[in-house]
């Protein structure tokens, strides 16, 4: 069977991972969150006194872009990828809506963009990968054998971000969480270095009503059909 790149973007809180996750468990791949990429980024803004008043020193991180390491290590009592900013386990710090009320900040930054989208190509030397975000399709892997674009409505994917805050004990009003999803939405798309866009050869799924039962199949079916 032939080993191919999947690219899954789309709108903030769609179950682009959750999706990605499964398809690459399923098949044996390996999985990349680019989205906790620049998460990681931006705490690191934020432990370093980097952004004040949602204003980032950009020279001041510029300088010291090359120091932030940013690994996924696997938790086998978990059972889940998580997320290292240079050497501690951030995975739950950058999930928090402090982080995500300055993510789409930090990622507009055209020379962040351009150090995240190097490490993520690094990750594909022999293929056999699985990577979500905004522009997986369009500017990591333009030449990605498969390429999805998910969508859904601002309050179901609210919904969806309140639940998964919920249970790990971080809840949130839903009313601030919808705020931020629809923040960021235009915020991504509407931003000059790599806007959200669907690629012209995405396959696009509206999953909002769709269970996540539904979705592995559907993705499983069209991921057969590419790998033939
Ligand atoms: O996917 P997630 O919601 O964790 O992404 C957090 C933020 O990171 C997005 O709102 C977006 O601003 C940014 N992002 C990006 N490009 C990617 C992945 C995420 O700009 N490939």
């Amino acid at each position: 069977m032939k080993r191919i790149i999947v690219a899954i973007d789309g709108f903030s809180s769609c179950g682009k991972s959750t999706m990605a996750k499964d398809l690459a468990k399923s098949v044996g791949y390996a999985y990349v969150d680019s989205g906790a990429m620049y998460r990681s980024v931006t705490l690191y803004c934020q432990r370093n006194g980097l952004i004040t008043d949602g204003v980032v020193d950009e020279a001041a991180l510029q300088a010291c872009i090359d120091d932030i390491r940013i690994e996924f290590k696997f938790n086998e009592e978990k059972q889940r990828n998580e997320t290292y900013l240079n050497g501690d386990n951030v995975e739950d710090e950058i999930r928090t809506l402090a982080v995500s009320n300055q993510v789409s900040i930090v990622s507009s930054i055209g020379f962040v963009r351009r150090a995240m989208v190097a490490i993520q190509q690094s990750y594909s030397k022999d293929r056999g990968i699985v990577m979500d975000g905004r522009d997986i399709g369009t500017v990591v892997f333009p030449d990605a054998e498969l390429k999805i674009f998910l969508t859904a409505s601002p309050e179901i994917r609210a919904q969806r971000r309140y639940d998964e805050l919920k249970a790990k004990g971080m809840e949130e009003p839903f009313e601030d969480i919808l705020e931020n999803v629809k923040q960021r939405d235009y915020l991504d798309q509407t931003r000059a270095e790599s806007p959200l866009r669907k690629a012209e050869d995405a396959v696009e799924l509206d999953n909002g009503e769709m269970t996540i039962a539904e979705q592995r199949e559907w993705l499983l079916n069209i991921f057969a059909e590419r790998t033939k």
